[in-house]
């Protein structure tokens, strides 16, 4: 028996994580409103885009990184750390989130490169991204814990359900179906539209 499969795995309590984040970039997004200079239409878009951009990231993150090379479902493999370990245990409410200090040094690293490239935009864009994954873990953790809503939104439950349990090699985007259009890994439309038990 190999040391990583006896390695145990941290778990996060999704909402607090949520709770952080949405706090964390409302105060960020205040600190650049009243302090730095920038075009208006600046500050009116750039959080949408942050946010846009982070379900950019998220869905490239889960096909590219998680469902990456070698077998995500196998504990001596680094992609079952980071992600094989939720789809075995998909009820598990304290897998849905990576570790809270974890994703802070991330959100920095992410500030850091955005100010690279942006300058002084990134305190406008940064909060956007940063709210854009407290939706993202906020959506997640509802399909996991919650029986899917009668509305719109009911269909990012079968979305993301499909990916769990029919094909996944597809439907990558939790958030929503945005980027699975984009690169193609829409699972087949009879699948969506099957009324599931
Ligand atoms: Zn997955
Ligand atoms: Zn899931």
């Amino acid at each position: 028996m190999s040391q990583q499969t006896t390695f145990k795995i941290p778990k996060t309590n999704s909402l607090v994580a949520v709770s952080i984040y949405l706090a964390l970039g409302l105060c960020a997004l205040v600190y650049g409103i009243l302090n730095i200079e920038v075009a208006f239409w600046a500050k009116l878009s750039l959080p949408f885009a942050g946010a846009i951009f982070f379900t950019f990231i998220e869905y490239v993150a889960h096909r590219y990184l998680y469902h990456s090379g070698e077998d995500y479902t196998n504990a001596e493999n680094w992609q079952y750390t980071m992600h094989g370990v939720h789809h075995m245990h998909p009820n598990d409410k304290g897998l849905l989130a990576m570790p809270i200090f974890l994703a802070l040094v991330l959100a920095a690293a992410f500030f850091g490169l955005f100010h690279l490239v942006m300058q002084d935009h990134a305190f406008f864009f940064w909060p956007g991204f940063l709210m854009g994954y407290a939706g993202y873990l906020y959506v997640h953790y509802s399909i996991h814990a919650h029986k899917p809503p009668n509305n719109i939104f009911g269909y990012l439950w079968k979305h993301h359900l499909l990916h769990h349990h029919i094909y996944d090699d597809k439907a990558f985007g939790v958030t929503s179906p945005l980027w699975d259009m984009v690169f193609g890994s829409m699972p087949p439309k009879k699948a969506l539209h099957r009324k599931e038990g």
